[in-house]
Parts: structure tokens; sequence; C-alpha cells
């Protein structure tokens, strides 16, 4: 079968060969990919010189991706041939470990794998599931839909079980790519009033959001942003903010904008960020929350939020590429002029 595998941790390295088809063992399935999304961390894998502890090479990379069941394995339950479906990154995890016995897999301590990192992923034809994280999706959802629906988890794990937020919050999201967009939608439905900022290089973004429900968006570095925010929460700051842009000056301006007593949660962070820790939030009685993948309750509800059409996906998808085209899909994808970009491994 076709897949895109990265051959080393270093930058590049990354090809696009004849592999063998896998095969379903005790508790696997074997999905035929029929979307499979193109992340940030991808073209990071792609990009940069990873150590060991990230990738486990040779591996196929991808790890966003729908498709159907081709084949099952003994002892699974409640799966079978023709099921369309989406599974959850993680592919190994201890199960026994404190936070696997709480449901929280993605921080299990006792060598979780993943797929696309660790194990092989979604830029193949076919792909070797952990039937504990493969989740049906219902006919109203399309592939390219259910390829959208690890960042989307990603999203309601942040907004719906890491931070506090209530109806009728103020909510400011900082960083209007596919993470910041569905972010505000997920806190939109969760009944908050949202703001997305961007900068003035990410107008288009912006306008997009705004296609896609998100109402008020801000620009950044064009006026006083803060003044902008203040105006929006009737002088008192955002009750929460998310900050999914990566970026310093962001972070710097949301502890501006955030209220006192406000939360800020983290999907993204600056490596190193200089901020006055004691003026800026223990003064102020700020919270600070950091959210990192997802669980399966996350899935479970951004399926449900999917289903229910309480969160648009397809617009967010600007490119279509087979996976004969990946290397386009990442020069595209790292000069940031797209939004999702889609790549079926089967044409
Ligand atoms: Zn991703
Ligand atoms: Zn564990």
């Amino acid at each position: 079968m076709k897949a895109l595998v990265k051959k080393t941790p270093y930058a590049k390295d990354t090809y696009l060969e004849d592999i063998p088809k896998p095969k379903a063992g005790h508790n696997q399935v074997v999905v035929k990919v029929e979307s499979a999304g193109l992340c940030g961390t991808d073209i990071k894998f792609y990009n940069t010189d990873m150590g060991k502890t990230k990738l486990e090479t040779p591996v196929v990379i991808g790890h966003e991706g729908c498709g159907k069941i081709v084949e099952v394995g003994e002892g699974v339950r409640g799966l079978i041939v023709g099921d369309r479906v989406v599974c959850e990154t993680s592919f190994y995890h201890c199960g026994r470990c404190l936070y696997c016995m709480t449901g929280y897999h993605n921080m299990c301590t006792n060598n979780r794998t993943s797929l696309g990192s660790k194990v092989d992923g979604f830029f193949a034809q076919y792909i070797l599931c952990n039937a504990d994280f493969v989740h049906k999706i219902p006919d109203n959802i399309t592939y390219d839909e259910g390829a959208m629906m690890e960042p989307l988890a990603c999203c309601v794990h942040a907004v719906l079980e890491r931070s506090s937020i209530k109806p009728m919050d103020n909510c400011v999201i900082f960083g209007p790519g596919p993470i910041g967009i569905l972010t505000a939608q997920v806190a939109k439905a969760a009944g908050a009033q949202v703001v997305l900022v961007g900068t003035k290089h990410s107008e288009k973004r912006l306008d997009l959001a705004k296609k896609m429900g998100i109402e008020r968006t801000l620009v950044f570095d064009e006026i006083n942003l803060m003044h902008q925010i203040q105006m929006f929460t009737s002088g008192l700051g955002a009750d929460v903010i998310f900050e999914c842009s990566g970026s310093e000056d962001a972070l710097k301006q949301s502890l501006k904008s955030i209220k006192k007593l406000g939360e800020i949660v983290l999907m993204a962070a600056p490596t190193g960020c200089h901020i006055n820790l004691w003026d800026d939030l223990v003064l102020r009685d700020v919270n600070i929350v950091s959210s990192l993948s997802s669980k399966t309750s996350s899935w479970r509800t951004a399926i449900a939020l999917v289903e229910s059409k309480k969160i648009s996906l397809m617009d967010l998808i600007s490119h279509r590429l087979t996976i004969d085209h990946w290397k386009t899909a990442f020069e595209l994808g790292s000069s940031k002029e797209c939004m999702k970009i889609m790549i079926y491994p089967n044409g």
C-alpha cells in the first residue's frame, strides 16, 4: 500500500513508499483511510529535527483521519467490517495507571504510543487501530468532517473539560487558525460570548471565521486591542481567554486583557516568555490552565456536536490533494496560505 514514511527523526527524510498493508491482531481493526487531515504537527515533524522521544522512526505520519473498517481482529466487540469510523490518536496505553483509570489516557505515564508519531498513522491507504479508541460516526458526518474530529476533540477538551467556562461568559480567543476557529465555535456552543483575535496577516482567516458563525473578530495590531476587549466586556476584561496562537505577544496581551479572577487556557504556548508572575497573575488572582490533546469523552462530545450541526467543519478545508501530491500539501501547509488541507491516500 502507499504510505508516507518518515525514515528518521531528522528534518525532511520523508518518502511516499510501498509498504505492506497492516493485519488486525487482537482487539485491533484495519481501517481504509478515506480522508486524512494535515496538521501543524505533521509539518513540524517534516521540517524540524525531532528527537527520538517524539518519533519512533521509520513511521507513517498523520494523526487526523477517518475511514471504513475493512478487517476486524479477534476479541473486538461492537465494530464490524464496513463501519465508518474515526480513531483517537492513542494506540497503546497501559490502562492501569492513575490517569488511564480515571479516563485521562492522554496523560498515561507508562509508554503511551500515538498514531503518526510512534505508531504508523493516517497518511497511508490503510491504518491499524486499537479498537478501544475507535468511534463509529453517524451517516450525516462526512469522511472529511471525520478527519477533523481530532482537532475538534482537542478544542472540546480545552473548552468543556479543562476550562471553567459558563454560559454568557466573555471569551476571547487568540489565533484564528483551525484550532482557534474550532475553539471559538465550541465556546459559542457552550453559550459564551466570543471574540476571535488575529493579526493583520490573518484577515482572510478572520473573514472565514465570520462566515463560520464567529461574528465578532478583532485585529491584534491595528488598534488598541485592550481597549476593544474592555469595551466588549463592560470594562472588566475577559472571563476566559484561549491562547491558540503560540505567540509571546498574544500571551502578553492575554495577561493584559483578562479580568481579575479570570482564566487563561493555554492550547499553544511560546517556549519562553518574560512575564511578571506577581503583577500579572498573583495580584489579580488569574488562573492559568493548560490543555493537551483529548480523551475519549472529548471525542464523544465532538462527534455529537458535529452530528447535531452545532459545529460546522467543512468551510475549514482550503485544499484537497491525493497522497501523490503530498509534497505540495506540505509546502502549502508551511506557507500558512491555507486552513485545513485534506489528503486522500486512496485517491
Ligand atoms: Zn493535529
Ligand atoms: Zn496509563
